[in-house]
């Protein structure tokens, strides 16, 4: 029984990298029918979208959120990567998206098993990893978008794929400072869950060394974000951090959470954001998404900001053709 207190609640949200707002939109509420929970730019470069995708109320793992720098260069899967987003779908849901990305001429992998489940694997238009994973463990509601069967649809994360530098060291930090435990174990794949978790949002942590260096570019993950309760336990576990030589940042205000970010010993880049306050702190939940939000800092800014970023339309989600 372990007495350290639970700092990390589960997965909440994966950042990763496009090379075209549009086609980044068209693919994942178009086709993959999530919704555009919101639109926003990123802080530290305001001429780039950040734009946030999940289910209807943007819950914290379901968040998969882009930076689309226009016509930036592909990178490439590797070591020091988070290489595969895994989401979750119904159990008997296999068919319809095998059918569904076939109708769009979207190549995939699969069904291949692991552990005990079955799944597909396909890329982005940029090669983003993505995988879906057929479980009736999750009792969450995928966003019923009237395209999509609501029984179909994409529930969240069901996990993610760490391929590390150094997966003995990041196992390490998962099970002792993350409170992670190891749930299975096969082949080269190590299994993790937080402890108490009521979601699905694995870390699975692949221990086979063969692989190459990935390369950061488009169709690449930049980091992976871990939910955690509050203000006051970010506070107390960046102390922890701190306290056993971990490099942590301060606390970032992200507008929809409020961030750390520190390197894991192998090479991925890890965030820690708290559930707090949400996505509807700055628009209604039926209208997330609509327009381009702006933080306060940066509102008097907002015409400027505007007329640098390429403009998009907003696709409902696709139907098959
Ligand atoms: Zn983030």
């Amino acid at each position: 029984m372990s007495m350290k207190p639970n700092f990390i609640k589960g997965l909440h949200h994966v950042t990763a990298l496009a090379s075209d707002t549009q086609q980044n939109v068209n693919f994942y509420v178009g086709v993959l029918g999530l919704r555009l929970v919101k639109q926003t730019i990123n802080f530290d470069a305001p001429e780039v979208y950040h734009l946030y995708y999940g289910d209807y109320e943007g819950n914290p793992g379901t968040i998969l959120t882009f930076f689309p720098f226009a016509g930036s260069r592909r990178g490439k899967k590797g070591k020091g990567q988070l290489t595969y987003t895994a989401f979750s779908i119904g159990i008997d849901s296999l068919p319809y998206w095998m059918a569904r990305l076939a109708a769009f001429a979207i190549d995939f992998e699969g069904p291949k098993t692991r552990f005990s489940e079955t799944y597909i694997r396909f890329e982005d238009p940029d090669g983003l990893g993505i995988e879906l994973v057929a479980n009736h463990l999750d009792r969450r509601k995928g966003w019923d978008s009237g395209v999509i069967p609501a029984e179909h649809a994409i529930k969240g994360f069901y996990g993610v794929n760490l391929l590390t530098h150094d997966p003995e060291r990041t196992v390490q930090m998962l099970t002792t400072s993350l409170n992670h435990r190891l749930v299975q174990e096969q082949n080269a794949y190590l299994r993790f869950e937080v402890e108490g978790a009521s979601v699905p949002g694995y870390v699975d942590v692949q221990m086979d060394q063969t692989a190459l260096r990935g390369t950061p570019g488009a169709g690449t993950v930049h980091h992976l974000a871990f939910a955690t309760a509050s203000d006051e336990s970010q506070l107390e576990l960046r102390e922890a951090l701190l306290g056993q030589g971990v490099q942590a940042t301060p606390v970032l205000d992200r507008q929809y959470f409020h961030s750390i970010y520190f390197r894991e010993p192998g090479g991925v880049l890890f965030e820690v954001a708290t559930n707090p306050p949400g996505f509807a702190v700055d628009e209604a939940q039926e209208s997330l998404g609509q327009s381009l939000k702006l933080p306060a800092w940066l509102e008097s800014q907002r015409a400027g900001i505007q007329g640098g970023l390429p403009s998009f339309t907003k696709p409902s989600v696709f139907p098959q053709p």
